[in-house]
């Protein structure tokens, strides 16, 4: 294992996963991934050429008739396998994700967590293949209905998540009888070949799961490749954007998860204790770099001066460490440069005219004074055509919009260009109903603050968080990662003569 993973002071380079091998990038490009924490570079991260990802295609191409072949059920016990392997090397990966993206060790278990039940869902894939069958549809005709896997299925997965988001594809392309090339972050690239090196263990044959590793010249060579059926991506909405629009030119099946800028509604009404806790751990929990966090505050009347007093005290005590530290609350930014991005985004809210209520600029922690920090940010009085409201900032910035109402408050979120999450705090069943109603946005909690749902339900956005007609694992990763066929037979076969009308049931 330890050639794989590469110890915090190792800088040797990363290697591909193709038809079962580690193996040398050939490519004459490379990019550091660093430990955020510290600033330092951990290992070097080979940026596929083209005939490199083509490589990993045809790998995946020559395994998908045996794989496809495969019974359904003897794919589940591969990941019934996958699944003790994950359980078992639950921290490793934590570990791989603390010290490539900088989140703490707890979140990053949680992140495990909840790829693995993804693994879990997919055990069940024998039931979920099931088709529908109607004896009889006419005189002696039977007609049913089956799903099969496309072929090959590619994955191109953001920084934030190298493990969860990497794991809402996997399991169910796999188990649906695809084989798979994933092209995972350049930022934090490793933990991808952990989780290759267990699926190998769990007893997967060669070819069906790849890696490679790149940027923008590997995510366009499987767009171009013809033997790409299916493309997932997440990421942000411009490169989601371009991914559907040039996949579905070429003919693939495409969904792309975009960015999100969501927003938390605080009714006069609600628990304010309750509120702050779940707005505390939603805005600043891996340091803002979550699809789900909450970016946005919407306070409701009269509420909104306890609210920030409260949200001022909290955000002033966070406990900001390297993410090994149990006691770190938030760790750093994924790099230097999205450090600088963010730190931009406070500069811009403070020339806009919003009130800089906790700065988190300049912080230094004690020993790691090259990490990429940044404190907890809480900005009042945001105004909605201010840069710092309609962006998605990706960090521990947090924006309180004060309006008169609830109507406002709905309208607000309805004109926003996103639709990922949302949430309300109220103490009124009534109020929750109608927000759910007629909120546009694809995921919506009612006094929960980051409604991510479970594996066996799908998630997904609406308006500019999501291209493409379906959410990611659950039910709907059945239907987006198998073909839909409708068969109909007649035995024994009797001679009727010709028929030169449309046929109807008789
Ligand atoms: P990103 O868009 O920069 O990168 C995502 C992937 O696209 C990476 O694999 C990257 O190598 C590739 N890529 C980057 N630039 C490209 C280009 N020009 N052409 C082709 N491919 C390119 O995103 P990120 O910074 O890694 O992740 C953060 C973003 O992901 C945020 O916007 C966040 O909201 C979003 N996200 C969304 C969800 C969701 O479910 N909607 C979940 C997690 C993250």
């Amino acid at each position: 294992m330890s050639s794989i993973l590469k110890g915090a002071a190792d800088t040797a380079a990363l290697q591909h996963y193709i038809n079962g091998e580690f193996v040398a990038s050939v490519s004459d490009r490379s990019a550091p991934v660093f430990n955020p924490s510290t600033g330092q570079v951990s290992a070097t991260v080979p940026l596929a050429s083209t005939a490199e990802v083509d490589r990993a295609v045809e790998a995946a191409y020559a395994a998908f008739p045996a794989w496809a072949e495969t019974s359904p059920l003897k794919r589940s016990r591969v990941m019934f396998k996958f699944k003790e392997l994950l359980e078992k090397h639950r921290d490793e990966l934590a570990a791989i994700i603390v010290r490539e993206h900088g989140k703490v060790f707890s979140d990053a278990q949680g992140e495990v967590t909840r790829g693995l039940e993804v693994v879990e869902f997919a055990c069940g894939i024998p039931q979920l293949l099931k088709g529908e069958f109607t004896e009889q549809v006419a005189g002696g005709i039977d007609a049913w209905t089956i799903r099969q896997p496309l072929g090959v299925c590619a994955g191109i997965t953001p920084f934030n998540f190298p493990v969860m988001v990497p794991m809402w594809m996997i399991p169910m392309a796999i188990a649906c009888g695809n084989t798979f090339v994933l092209k995972p972050s350049e930022r934090d690239p490793s933990a991808s070949l952990l989780i290759a090196d267990l699926l190998t263990q769990a007893g997967l044959p060669k070819g069906v799961f790849n890696v490679v590793h790149g940027d923008k010249e590997a995510v366009d060579a499987l767009l171009n490749n013809p033997k790409v059926e299916a493309i997932s991506f997440v990421g942000s909405t411009p490169i989601a954007q371009y991914i559907y629009g040039t996949g579905t030119a070429q003919g693939k099946r495409v969904q792309a998860l975009g960015g999100a800028k969501n927003h938390m509604v605080v009714m006069p009404d609600a628990d304010l204790d309750v509120t702050v806790d779940a707005l505390m751990g939603a805005a600043y929990g891996s340091a803002g770099e979550r699809c789900m966090a909450i970016s946005v505050a919407v306070a409701v009347g009269d509420i909104a001066d306890k609210l920030v007093a409260m949200l001022a005290e909290r955000t002033r005590a966070l406990v900001i460490d390297q993410g090994m530290n149990p006691k770190a609350e938030m760790g750093p930014l994924v790099t230097g440069v999205h450090r600088d991005k963010v730190v931009g985004y406070i500069d811009a809210g403070v020339a806009e005219g919003a009130e800089l209520v906790v700065d988190g600029r300049g912080i230094s922690v004690a020993g790691l004074e090259n990490g990429f920090f940044v404190g907890g940010t809480l900005f009042d009085h945001v105004k909605r055509d201010m840069k710092i409201y309609k962006e998605e900032i990706f960090g521990p910035v947090l924006a309180v919009v004060r309006v008169p109402d609830f109507a406002t408050a709905l309208d607000l979120i309805n004109d926003n260009e996103f639709g990922n999450g949302v949430a309300i705090f109220t103490r009124d069943g009534g109020t929750a109903r109608e927000f759910g109603h007629r909120v546009k946005v694809g995921m919506v909690g009612i006094n929960v603050p980051i409604p991510v749902p479970m594996a066996f339900h799908s998630f997904g956005g609406w308006k500019r968080s999501l291209f493409g007609d379906h959410h990611a694992h659950g039910p709907e990763s059945v239907r987006f990662y198998t073909r839909h066929k409708a068969l109909t037979q007649r035995w024994p076969t009797v001679r009727s003569g010709a028929e030169f009308a449309m046929p109807t049931m008789k």
